[in-house]
């Protein structure tokens, strides 16, 4: 059997470990890059240096944040973009598990409020405990008392429905009305698989929770 030189064979291999990059696709892509001017490729490597070494999270919300992102004047550390924009509805906080779900939320459109990223869903099976989770800096935000609603935003799964009833009866002390998405959203189904006007039709169509 006829190898590849172990450079290029090694490109293959990282490439494959990627979702959804099977041999050929790998092949493909290595053979790619071994014919693009030295210039491709450097971008490229700088692109993935950067990803790792200037995304942190937002100090606000935990979704991903430049580090080279305006901290604002309330402490140390970045905000992301929907924090530092000025144009959104400060007195919602729409709360999802991961940034993919937001980053959907927001090429949906039609949603102006802030969001909380969990960075996951309470699993005693799993080992992911409420501790493990952004919960404490949502109450946090919850706790300085300029917020009205909170949308719960999380999967339609036995995971999700666990963790919005944990949320909720942590937020209703609070006073502030929560509601969650309803319709629409497939139950069993992980939102990271719902089209955006599915999940668009499921924000507007959000009904309140009464424990
Ligand atoms: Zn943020």
């Amino acid at each position: 059997m006829m190898h590849y030189p172990a450079p290029l064979q090694n490109v293959i291999e990282e490439l494959k470990k990627l979702p959804g990059v099977g041999q050929r696709t790998a092949e493909r892509l290595a053979f790619h890059l071994l014919n693009q001017p030295a210039a491709e490729v450097e971008s490229l490597r700088e692109a993935l240096r950067a990803l790792k070494e200037r995304i942190t999270l937002c100090r606000e919300c935990c979704n991903f944040a430049d580090v080279d992102g305006d901290g604002g004047s309330e402490g140390p550390g970045p905000r992301c973009a929907i924090c530092r924009d000025p144009g959104r509805d400060r007195s919602v906080i729409c709360v999802v598990s991961h940034p993919q779900e937001l980053w959907k939320i927001e090429k949906s459109g039609g949603y102006q409020g802030l969001y909380h990223v969990l960075g996951g869903l309470i699993s005693p099976l799993r080992d992911v405990h409420p501790e493990d989770l952004q919960i404490e800096s949502l109450m946090r935000r919850l706790h300085r008392g300029s917020i009205r609603e909170v949308i719960l935003a999380l999967d339609p799964t036995v995971e999700g429905e666990h963790t919005s009833l944990y949320l909720a009866r942590q937020i209703k002390p609070l006073g502030v009305v929560i509601t969650r998405i309803a319709q629409g959203v497939p139950i069993g189904r992980d939102l990271e698989f719902t089209d955006e006007a599915t999940l668009s039709r499921a924000l507007q169509g959000r009904v309140r929770v009464v424990l």
